[in-house]
């Protein structure tokens, strides 16, 4: 089943192309599980060079496996933990060594802790700070100068629905992706005329080892089945159904492709329509 799907999806990927992606270098963050393994392997089947990074070597190389035998395509590993601003700057120099440019600049994060407010650890929001700010802006500053000299350049970023639909418990999650979404907004202002876009998605409940985490705290703590748990969660997406990784990693490459050259600036929910505010 699992392999029919996969066959199904190259077959796919190899006659439906997004207009501008092939051969374009793209860098996509904590992508060694969920919804950056899943933006990876749509780049790379659009044709995209693609270097994936999270904090795991081993992880990292086992999803680069994972995407190799799904797609035919290699994509590069690189070890990066968000938390630590350092690894970030270590991470893009060596990228721009060994390739000379950033096209693509995909920004997706680890879970950040999810709690009550009054719980949460000064290092919860120091490391978080670190991840969703510090790394954000450094990974921002590194790839720009070129991109403003080559006037081209695509930036995403992936938050959550906590930036439309604070949760109790999300404080961390809520507050600062809410900082990103904002400051995407500003780069898309200031550089609207260097040919370079900054975008950011609200993703829903996206079927990833982080959802099977939550379904199985939630059952835990109301003594039901995972099953069941998974079954509350659906009733509350209108969809009454999961998003898959690979259909946010389809929104990036639409975004990426040159079809979306005036979409810019934006937030896009992609969420099966569970936030109910309509703008
Ligand atoms: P996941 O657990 O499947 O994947 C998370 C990835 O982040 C892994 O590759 C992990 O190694 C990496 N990672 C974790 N901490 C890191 C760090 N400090 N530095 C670098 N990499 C790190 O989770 P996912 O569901 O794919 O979630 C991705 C992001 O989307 C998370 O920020 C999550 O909170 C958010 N999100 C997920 C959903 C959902 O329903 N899955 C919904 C809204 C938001």
């Amino acid at each position: 089943m699992g392999r029919q799907r996969d066959n199904v999806f190259i077959k796919y990927y190899s006659l439906i192309h997004m207009k501008g992606l092939a051969g374009k270098i793209a860098i996509v963050t904590a992508a060694s599980s969920g919804i950056g393994k899943g933006i990876a392997k749509v780049l790379v089947s659009e044709g995209c060079s693609v270097y994936i990074s999270s904090r795991d070597e081993n992880k990292l190389r086992k999803s680069a496996e994972d995407i190799k035998k799904e797609t035919g395509k290699d994509v590069s590993t690189i070890p990066c933990d968000l938390s630590k601003p350092d690894d970030v700057k270590l991470m893009l120099n060596e990228v721009k060594k060994k390739v000379g440019k950033v096209d693509f600049l995909i920004i997706n994060y680890g879970d950040p802790r999810v709690a009550p407010f009054l719980d949460i650890t000064d290092d919860d929001w120091d490391s978080s700070i670190n991840m969703f700010i510090k790394s954000t802006v450094y990974m921002t500053k590194s790839v720009l100068p070129d991109m403003i000299a080559r006037e081209y350049g695509r930036v995403v970023f992936i938050t959550s629905l906590t930036t439309k639909q604070p949760l109790e418990n999300f404080a961390i999650s809520a507050s600062l992706r809410a900082a990103v979404v904002s400051l995407s907004k500003v780069l898309s202002i200031e550089y609207a005329q260097k040919g370079i876009t900054f975008n950011s998605i609200s993703q829903g409940y996206i079927m990833t080892p982080r959802l099977e985490n939550i379904a199985r705290r939630n059952a835990e703590k109301s003594n039901i089945s995972v099953e069941q748990a998974y079954e509350a969660i659906k009733q509350t997406i209108p969809a009454k159904r999961f998003g898959t990784p690979e259909e946010i990693g389809n929104l990036v490459s639409f975004l990426c492709s040159s079809d979306a050259s005036y979409i810019n600036g934006t937030n896009i929910q992609i969420d099966g329509g569970f936030v109910k505010f309509p703008f």
